[in-house]
């Protein structure tokens, strides 16, 4: 992604970005705007070489970028790759904590209970496992908090600082078959109010983006068929989206280059932006 391409001209330059799960779809795409719009970009994942090719595109673009391998959950860990980024870049002042998702093993089979109960291998509300629910509070709620433990050190006493968090459309109204997720993604919301009250005298902004729908190459497969026709799935996001399409990543960016961009969101702390074609807002009716 090149300068000329941002959906806005936030100016990053000088700063020092951390993106957890930056190895991902969706924060590799914001690495890359980051690094376009100057920061030095920090990107971090449980996969260090999912990090090491985001961090390499962006290099070859004549930004400037470092892969590191990091478990958002492992504390040693952080602090071990904290002190690597602030030998390589300097102190932070921008950390996007997109390390985040999901598990088969804390997801039911069908929506409606009634639809699963008399089939042996489906998984039901009963079936769902106690450590496939702790991996996704943990990843979601934890994989946000210490990272921001560890990070916002350097925060304190800086000026103009941001925290971006990720939830999603299902923290404010559960999606169906993913109740730990749901709940997850609810707690990351209401942590980012509550860190938003916390840091608000410390020039350090918190705010949360919550992407509706977004068609990308990883899940192309459950939203399109093969001969391109929509499947079953997508037809059931349209019909909740008001704006009936899918989200494009570059909608993405302006909201994340806006929310860090003080000059435009200065006075924003707390908030939890929906980014969703008008999903959250539509009862169906
Ligand atoms: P993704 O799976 O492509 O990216 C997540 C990245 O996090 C992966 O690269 C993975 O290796 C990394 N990761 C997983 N566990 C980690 C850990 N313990 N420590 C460090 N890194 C770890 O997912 P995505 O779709 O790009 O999602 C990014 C964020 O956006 C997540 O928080 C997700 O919950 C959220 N989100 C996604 C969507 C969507 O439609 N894709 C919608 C709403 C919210």
């Amino acid at each position: 992604m090149k300068r000329e391409d941002l959906p806005l001209n936030t100016d990053l330059s000088g700063k020092v970005a951390v993106v957890t799960g930056g190895g991902g779809v969706l924060c590799s795409e914001m690495s890359r705007a980051l690094a376009a719009a100057g920061a030095k970009v920090a990107i971090l994942d449980l996969k260090k070489e999912s990090a090491q090719v985001v961090a390499d595109e962006i290099v070859a673009e004549g930004y400037v970028a470092k892969g590191y391998a990091c478990n958002v959950l492992d504390k040693e860990a952080l602090k071990a790759v904290h002190e690597e980024i602030v030998k390589d870049f300097g102190k932070v002042q921008i950390l996007i904590n997109g390390a985040g998702g999901n598990s088969p093993k804390a997801t039911t089979t069908e929506e409606y209970f009634g639809e699963c109960k008399d089939i042996a291998d489906k998984i039901t509300f009963f079936d769902l496992k106690q450590e496939g629910v702790e991996f996704v509070f943990n990843l979601n709620f934890l994989g946000t908090l210490l990272p921001t433990q560890e990070f916002a050190q350097d925060m304190i006493g800086a000026t103009d600082c941001n925290i971006l968090n990720i939830s999603s459309m299902n923290a404010f109204t559960p999606l169906t078959k993913i109740p730990a997720y749901s709940g997850a993604k609810a707690a990351v919301s209401n942590f980012t109010q509550w860190l938003a009250v916390h840091f608000s005298r410390e020039d350090i902004r918190v705010n949360a983006i919550a992407p509706g729908f977004f068609s990308t190459k990883q899940n192309a497969a459950l939203l399109f068929n093969p001969d391109g026709t929509p499947t079953a799935r997508t037809g059931k996001i349209l019909a909740a989206t008001p704006m009936r399409r899918f989200g494009q990543m570059n909608e993405l960016i302006g909201s994340v280059l806006f929310l860090l961009n003080k000059k435009a969101a200065g006075f924003i702390t707390g908030v939890v932006l929906p980014i969703d074609g008008g999903f959250s807002a539509y009862s169906g009716v």
